[in-house]
């Protein structure tokens, strides 16, 4: 029997623009080379394929709940303390969970123009308002960020190398941001690519991250580690925020294949090494062959690029989009972010760069 009477999500959850993943796959019969996501164009490390393998058998069980072994791993590998640090399944999760403990019916938390489109998803699935920062030259914008704070602000979600820019705010910035926010508001210090800074300045959050009240960064195993499709995030920072997202996590939100896994990745430092020194060579290299194309790239430190296209017809972002598709080269298109002119495109194989890069090369020269 069918009434016209059915269940409704509470205010607010049908405003929330679900988030659209970069596309996986090309036009048919052309090798796909996939840009689209910021993934690595090297496989993961192969201990942490072996590891994740050797799970196999104990699949029956459950995996350990506080991920007590990844924990150890990554504060190993950071020099951090394992009890201030708490895991996910992807750092989405951990963004979600600082939203869902932080922030209530009546609260806001800031975010900039163009930040990772998960901050509005979580703070509108949280009940709370997100208000929107401008940012300079695509870059966050602390006098913007602190001008919009008010008694409400619960957080600030800072992306720092930021998606969809790859824009960077040094440390002096953050630190200054940090300084002028309300000691109850949290700031999130969202560091997925903080691995490609070379000037390592991140290494100064995490430091930060330890010391103040009310701070947490967030790290991935989904980029340099090259995990995307095991779901591995972490968080970490003060201790009572740290303790508020273990009461509402998921009792068993890290899979066992992830914890082996995420363990053999974080100690397997020479893959790492050569993630990074592979983008080191490329991005650089890429930046300076598309600007020689007549486009322009926002400086990027993380490991993918944005193209702004030009206005006219024929030559625009989606024109662009639809033609390296065509040619296998698949990259993000950014209406979602508020970019319809702008391609961003992942630091890929050689391959795959030579290809976007003749792509682009063709497509500026009218040329197929
Ligand atoms: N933060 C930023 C800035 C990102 O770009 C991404 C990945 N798109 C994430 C967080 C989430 O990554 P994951 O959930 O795979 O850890």
């Amino acid at each position: 029997m069918t009434t016209d009477r059915r269940p409704t999500p509470r205010p607010g959850v049908l405003d929330i623009a679900a988030y659209v993943p970069g596309r996986s796959k090309a036009a048919p019969g052309v090798k796909l080379h996939k840009l689209s996501s910021n993934e690595t164009p090297l496989r993961p490390s192969p201990a942490a394929v072996a590891a994740y393998r050797s799970v196999a058998e104990t699949l029956a069980l459950y995996p350990d709940g506080s991920a007590a072994d990844l924990r150890a791993a990554i504060g190993a590998a950071h020099g951090l303390n394992p009890d201030r640090i708490v895991c996910g399944a992807g750092s989405d999760e951990i963004l979600t969970l600082i939203a869902q403990a932080f922030i209530g019916p009546g609260d806001e938390a800031i975010h900039t123009t163009h930040g990772f489109l998960v901050y509005p998803i979580a703070i509108k699935a949280a009940g709370g308002t997100p208000v929107v920062a401008a940012e300079t030259d695509y870059t966050a914008d602390v006098d913007a960020i602190l001008a919009a704070v008010t008694e409400r602000t619960r957080v600030v979600f800072l992306a720092n190398p930021n998606n969809p820019t790859g824009t960077y705010l040094p440390f002096d910035e953050v630190r200054r941001l940090h300084a002028g926010l309300p000691p109850e508001t949290v700031l999130v210090i969202d560091a997925a690519y903080a691995e490609y800074v070379r000037r390592n300045d991140y290494e100064s959050g995490i430091e930060l991250a330890g010391n103040a009240d009310n701070v947490i960064m967030t790290r991935t195993f989904s980029k340099i580690h090259g995990l995307a499709g095991l779901r591995i995030g972490w968080g970490y920072g003060a201790a009572h925020i740290i303790d508020a997202l273990n009461r509402i996590r998921g009792p068993f939100n890290v899979s066992a294949p992830a914890i082996a896994a995420g363990v053999a990745a974080i100690g397997d430092r020479g893959h790492t090494e050569k993630a990074a020194t592979h983008n080191e060579t490329w991005l650089p290299k890429l930046t300076a062959a598309i600007e020689g194309l007549g486009l322009t790239v926002t400086p990027s430190v993380a490991n993918f690029v944005l193209i702004h296209f030009p206005e006219e017809a024929g030559r625009r972002a989606v024109d662009a989009d639809a033609f390296l598709v065509s040619r296998g080269v698949v990259v993000r298109r950014l209406e979602a972010y508020g970019l319809p002119n702008a391609l961003r495109m992942t630091v890929g194989s050689d391959e795959a760069n030579e290809a976007a890069l003749a792509g682009l090369a063709a497509f500026m020269g009218g040329t197929t």
